[in-house]
């Protein structure tokens, strides 16, 4: 499990935990909770109980997956309408492989500090991580973390063809929004050397200095079809 930032005795994720809750609805019960339980089982049937991820289901407008450090991944009811098991089961698996890969090890002290000092709401702490997963672990991260998904997934058992079908519900998604590219850049007013600059000027500075955009869905997708099939041939070899 990724390292978490502990404080006054409470760590990062627990406090994320807690505020997101006190914002928005999580679902309790239900088909929802009943696939992602399903799913999360059958993905971390191999780790010891104390490291598995819990798997949320907050109702949020947006259609996607978080993470945070610490054991919490956010699934939003929305993303998980679009999904069946297998496509559950890859964004459930993208989201371990960032705490698997040590994605979250970027997150710098002072967001936990002054987040938690400022009593940053649930809704801001939502967006943050929102943000960071769109953009911040960067390209080469996504990729790297799709790639350790589809594996945990195969490893689990599921049709890889049927887990990548996640990436067409995105897609459908994406051109139904058309929002998809807001750019998060700094205010040419901010002054980037202010060592007293407030919460919303550094996180916006961080943001806009790490931001390298993200890969397009089709071009996750294509990766890792050409990633099934080489794998799918290497076993053809080793059966044959
Ligand atoms: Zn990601």
């Amino acid at each position: 499990m990724a390292s978490d930032i502990e404080m006054d005795g409470v760590s990062l994720g627990e406090w994320i935990n807690r505020e997101l809750r006190a914002d928005c609805f999580f679902e309790t019960d239900g088909w929802a909770m009943e696939r992602v339980r399903r799913v999360n089982e059958r993905l971390q049937q191999d780790r010891p109980p104390e490291t598995r991820f819990i798997v949320e289901v907050p109702w949020m407008d947006e259609t996607v997956a978080f993470t945070s450090p610490g054991r919490y991944v956010y699934f939003s009811r929305r993303l998980l309408e679009l999904c069946d098991d297998e496509a559950a089961a890859f964004v459930i698996a993208h989201e371990i492989a960032h705490h698997d890969l040590g994605h979250l090890d970027i997150l710098p002290d002072w967001i936990a500090k002054m987040g938690r000092s400022l009593h940053l709401g649930g809704a801001i702490l939502g967006s943050l991580f929102l943000e960071i997963e769109k953009r911040i672990y960067g390209p080469e991260n996504e990729c790297a973390a799709d790639r350790h998904a589809l594996d945990l997934c195969l490893a689990a058992g599921y049709d890889g063809l049927r887990c990548l079908a996640v990436f067409d519900h995105l897609e459908r998604d994406a051109l139904d929004r058309r929002d998809l590219d807001i750019v998060y850049g700094p205010d040419p007013s901010d002054d980037e050397l202010d060592e007293n600059a407030g919460f919303n000027t550094r996180l916006k500075i961080w943001f806009w200095q790490r931001s390298r955009g993200y890969l397009p869905i089709r071009d996750r997708r294509a990766m890792l079809l050409k990633r099934l099939q080489s794998l799918e041939m290497e076993a053809s070899v080793g059966r044959g």
